[in-house]
């Protein structure tokens, strides 16, 4: 009998910046909308059509790493499912830049920073989405980090991290996987959980900040050594459970 020690992770690191409260009420529609706040400070303003009514999603990937279309459309039925957004927009784009092989999240938003070029502007709320080759700096012998969600409207994919851990016997397919993880990190900035979309229900994972105490959904917080976690069998991509809808629904979603 052959043991399979092979750990994949679904993680992401919540990275708390400084973050500072601007009186920005007046000028969310201007072009100003602030990009570097902290996950989960554009929760509602994602759920709801009260400030925009559009969403754009700009997806940059280096070559070689773009993510599946199948992806993407999962993602954006995701958007239409959970929030109140009437128009949906979520366009490709391959950036040139000088690749490392480990990214530490100081370059991940440099990256951002030199590379995203559509920002919120009148009724169009906009979510920048990096794919990268190679792997995050936090990755250990134990852990590997799939994604990363790091500011209001901001997440990194390792996208290379997720093709080495799919599509192969005993491991998902790479669209469950890599779809799993796009709607984990899109509902950080959903504000889940007590992440900026208040707690209806106490159901936040007390060892795991910001993360589902139910291993059935998909603000899971998966640590697993030696064992795969059930959904990773199926082809099933895990949805949110009641108490992480409802919580969406409290601040301004569906
Ligand atoms: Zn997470
Ligand atoms: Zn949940």
């Amino acid at each position: 009998m052959r043991t399979i020690y092979r750990s994949i992770f679904l993680i992401s690191l919540l990275l708390i910046g400084c973050s500072k409260s601007d009186d920005i009420e007046n000028e969310l529609n201007n072009g100003n909308y602030p990009i570097k706040q902290q996950v989960g400070y554009s929760a509602n303003d994602i759920l709801s059509n009260k400030n925009f009514t559009d969403i754009y999603i700009e997806v940059m990937y280096v070559e070689g790493f773009k993510p599946s279309a199948e992806t993407l459309t999962n993602l954006e039925d995701f958007i239409e499912s959970r929030t109140y957004k009437t128009n949906i927009v979520i366009e490709e784009r391959l950036i040139n830049i000088s690749t490392k092989s480990i990214y530490s999240m100081d370059d991940v938003r440099s990256i951002e920073d030199a590379n995203r070029s559509v920002f919120s502007f009148e009724n169009q709320l906009t979510i920048s989405a990096l794919f990268l080759n190679g792997k995050s700096s936090s990755d250990t012998e134990k852990t590997t980090i799939l994604g990363t969600s790091y500011r209001n409207t901001s997440f990194v994919i390792f996208e290379e991290t997720i093709q080495e851990g799919s599509n192969d016997i005993f491991e998902p397919s790479k669209v469950t996987l890599e779809s799993t993880v796009i709607l984990h990190e899109f509902c950080h900035l959903l504000g889940l959980v007590n992440l900026g979309s208040r707690m209806v229900t106490n159901h936040e994972d007390p060892e795991h900040s910001a993360h589902c105490s139910n291993e059935n959904c998909l603000m899971y917080y998966l640590i697993e050594s030696g064992q795969m976690p059930p959904w990773m069998r199926s082809e099933q991509i895990p949805e949110l459970d009641a108490n992480c809808i409802n919580d969406l629904r409290a601040n301004g979603g569906k």
